[in-house]
């Protein structure tokens, strides 16, 4: 395995889940294939596509992890930022990849996503480095029709939370919550307890999750124990994008949507554009605003791009391809 995430600082990881239940018995078939030892996936009998990584439907929530996220965690530690999103149309296992079955007493449950784990190894090292001493702080956000809801204080005023950009801290966040967390146990409490504000307001307001994206942030601040004045930040953001399908021109909601993902979309392809030195559209979208000082520079990103094998899922699919192909 290599020692440090080089080249691209944003990788992507294809993600293929198994035939849910629900397509077996409509009668779907598997479109796609893989090719053992190349992160290669072919779709029908011709057109491949290649990526950083490529996850067949037999991969493990664990596999997953140690080959594309544990590098990003580790980072934290040498002050790089880290940041993993799942992007895909619903359906496609975004939050299955995030967030997996998960409740506190599960721990080695096999099905637990991207985030739980993230959690544990944050601490397992944390636990190792004695020199050093941290500050952990937890946030969780949504951002619906280009609003920010606080998912750890639901009942907050949306209009109280305004994105801010400090002269020397950079982007900040005023009046949304931050908790500070001391142990994983605190830490994945605050992951629950946003995922039930998120599943109450998803049902009250017509399935909102997959129109909204989830974001989980953690900022690490560490300082050597023998030296006090040599504190750094690194920002640790796990998102669950909002879903990638097209919605009718009609639903002006779903235009706002699609705006965020297509702005996240321009970020990171002028990110990863060598011949394109200079502007990186930021300022389109809330989505992208709060990005801003995370992707890019000093910090890793791994995108997983999760989709669905079904053929009737096909056109979606392809989408997903053609918009997580990176430049270069
Ligand atoms: P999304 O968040 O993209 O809308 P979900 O994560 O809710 O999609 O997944 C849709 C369905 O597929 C769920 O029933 C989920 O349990 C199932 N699923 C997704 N990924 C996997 C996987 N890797 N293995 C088994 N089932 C999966
Ligand atoms: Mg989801």
């Amino acid at each position: 395995m290599k020692e440090e995430v080089k080249g691209n600082p944003v990788r992507v990881a294809l993600c293929c889940r198994p035939l849910v239940p629900k397509e077996i018995s409509e009668g779907c078939q598997m479109c796609l294939s893989f090719v053992a030892g190349e992160p290669q996936v072919v779709v029908g009998t011709d057109k491949s596509f290649t990526y950083d990584f490529v996850f067949d439907p037999s991969t493990e929530q664990e596999e997953l992890f140690n080959t594309a996220v544990v590098l990003l965690i580790k980072g934290i530690f040498k002050s790089y930022n880290a940041m993993v999103l799942a992007y895909g149309q619903t359906g496609s296992g975004k939050t299955y990849s995030m967030r997996g079955a998960y409740t506190t007493e599960q721990e080695n449950d096999p099905t637990v996503g991207v985030i739980p784990r993230v959690i544990q190894l944050l601490f397992k090292e944390i636990d190792k480095k004695n020199d050093f001493e941290f500050t952990l702080k937890v946030s969780y956000l949504e951002i619906y029709n280009e609003e920010i809801l606080d998912l750890l204080f639901p009942s907050c005023e949306k209009a109280q939370i305004n994105i801010w950009e400090d002269p020397k801290e950079g982007i900040k966040i005023v009046g949304l919550t931050e908790k500070t967390v001391l142990v994983a146990l605190d830490t994945v409490s605050c992951l629950e307890q946003g995922n039930n504000s998120r599943t109450v307001a998803s049902t009250a307001m017509n399935s909102q999750s997959s129109r909204s994206h989830a974001i989980f942030k953690i900022p690490v601040e560490q300082r050597k124990k023998s030296d006090r004045n040599s504190s750094f930040y690194s920002k640790l953001h796990l998102v669950d994008l909002a879903g990638s399908e097209r919605h009718k021109k009609t639903k002006a909601k779903g235009d706002h949507l699609k705006e965020g993902l297509l702005c996240l979309g321009n970020v990171i392809s002028a990110l990863g554009d060598d011949n394109k030195v200079g502007f990186v559209p930021y300022r389109d979208s809330k989505l992208t605003r709060l990005f801003q000082g995370s992707l890019g520079g000093n910090s890793h990103t791994l995108m997983i791009a999760c989709v669905s094998p079904a053929d009737s899922n096909l056109e979606e699919t392809y989408n997903s391809y053609k918009s997580c192909t990176l430049p270069g």
